[in-house]
């Protein structure tokens, strides 16, 4: 049997890589096209469920991951203006022992450099920095992706990785663009020694009216990496402009001074616009598909964006692997074992947000639930999410 046609994946962050990566452990070639001159995530951390880690186990990366990653004991969710706990959920052993893998918080950096280490060892792996997709074409029984500067890289179908601003989306669906949503995410990293009550080994959530901060530890513990998600109408779109550490302050001022204290230090903080889409009517189109966030891109109140995008990597390898020769219906396979699942996690993430900025008395009622009802049982309730297997998996399960 010749050798397939290797995967063109456009965008090389954590769905482009991992994607890669899965499917090298399945025998399948692939040319990852990233836009950037390398791979790597600036910012600061990003936390992986379960569902998550189980895949980077899958991926052999467990072990590189180790020393990067912190092990939160629980999700402490705060009362901002008092900084009184209203809710311990369980995590650390609880979790790991629920669903079969830990709850890892890791910087982003940290992550990608491990994806992308593994990437760059495996020989079934081709890696391309500098190159923008503009252009898909058909030629025969090839895709030939064409970028920005006129190179041309060629496969045997196509998966767009690239992200919230896809170009390969538009050319799938090209009716359906990203909307604001009204509010910003801005980020940062303080050391430990700042961070004062914030320096525990917990994930952090703290509420008020229209604002709501996340923050744990990274670097092993020596760094602890900070969101704050604040209703605001700032329309940027890139995802490093520098926030303005007035404005950052004005929304912290609702906050207990262990959290405001800490944060107003940050020497720098980062920022960009939420936005949000509606699930998609379609993902694929031929032998073109998308994963992530450029499929199902989502607020980030769950914590599930990068997570989904690594289950998305082993699905659609286990799919290719399935249907040899027939990319088109292995990716119609894929979107189907995926749509209900990511249309689900998008609209509990927009739930979570706003069950987060509520206003009284919706609020009081929020407030009221988190502290009646038991730690464990909340934590329960997303057995569906971190409890995804890619082996058992059922549709929209
Ligand atoms: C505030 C905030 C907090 C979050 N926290 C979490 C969290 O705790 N846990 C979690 O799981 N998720 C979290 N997310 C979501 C997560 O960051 C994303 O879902 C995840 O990065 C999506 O990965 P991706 O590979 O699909 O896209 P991206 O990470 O956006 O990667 C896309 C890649 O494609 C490249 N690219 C774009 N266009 C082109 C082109 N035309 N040609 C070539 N390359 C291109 C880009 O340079 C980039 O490298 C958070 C998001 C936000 C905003």
């Amino acid at each position: 049997m010749p050798e397939p046609a290797p995967i063109l994946i456009a965008g090389g962050g954590i769905g482009g890589l991992a994607l890669a990566l899965a499917l090298a452990q399945t025998g399948r070639a692939s040319i990852v096209l990233e836009q950037r001159d390398s791979f790597g995530a600036a910012g600061a951390g990003i936390q992986l469920g379960p569902n998550g880690v189980r895949v980077l186990q899958r991926l052999g990366l467990a072990e590189a991951l180790r020393s990067a990653v912190g092990v939160p004991d629980a999700l402490a969710v705060h009362d901002g203006r008092s900084g009184r706990a209203l809710a311990v959920l369980p995590l650390g052993r609880w979790i790991a022992a629920r669903h079969g893998a830990p709850y890892w918080v890791v910087h982003r950096g940290d992550l990608h450099a491990i994806l992308a280490a593994a990437a760059a060892a495996q020989p079934r792996i081709t890696l391309r920095t500098s190159f923008t997709l503009a252009s898909l074409a058909q030629k025969g029984e090839d895709l030939q992706a064409r970028s920005a500067a006129g190179e041309v890289a060629t496969g045997g179908a196509l998966v767009g990785a690239d992200g919230l601003w896809s170009s390969v989306r538009r050319a799938v669906t090209p009716a359906h663009v990203p909307e604001l949503v009204g509010a910003t995410a801005a980020r940062t990293v303080i050391p430990v020694a700042a961070a004062g009550r914030l320096a525990l080994p917990a994930v952090g959530l703290w509420l008020s009216r229209g604002v709501n901060v996340v923050h744990y530890p990274v670097r092993g513990g020596s760094e602890i990496a900070a969101v704050v998600i604040a209703t605001e109408t700032w329309q940027g779109t890139g995802w490093e402009t520098k926030a303005d550490k007035e404005g950052l302050i004005a929304h912290l001022r609702g906050f207990h001074a262990s959290l405001a204290e800490p944060l107003a230090m940050a020497p720098e903080w980062r920022k960009w616009a939420l936005h949000r889409l509606a699930p998609l009517p379609r993902w694929s189109a031929g032998r073109v598909t998308l994963i992530g966030d450029a499929a199902h891109p989502m607020l980030p109140h769950l914590a599930q964006g990068g997570v989904l995008a690594l289950e998305d990597a082993v699905v659609l390898a286990d799919a290719l692997a399935a249907h040899p020769g027939n990319e088109a219906q292995a990716f119609y396979v894929f979107e189907t074992q995926r749509r209900r699942r990511a249309a689900r996690v998008q609209t509990m993430s927009r739930l979570n947000g706003r069950i987060y900025h509520a206003r009284p008395p919706l609020s009081w009622a929020r407030d009221a639930v988190l502290r009646a009802v038991p730690g464990n049982w909340l934590m329960a309730g997303y057995d569906w999410l971190y409890g995804w297997r890619a082996d058992t998996r059922k549709m929209g399960a």
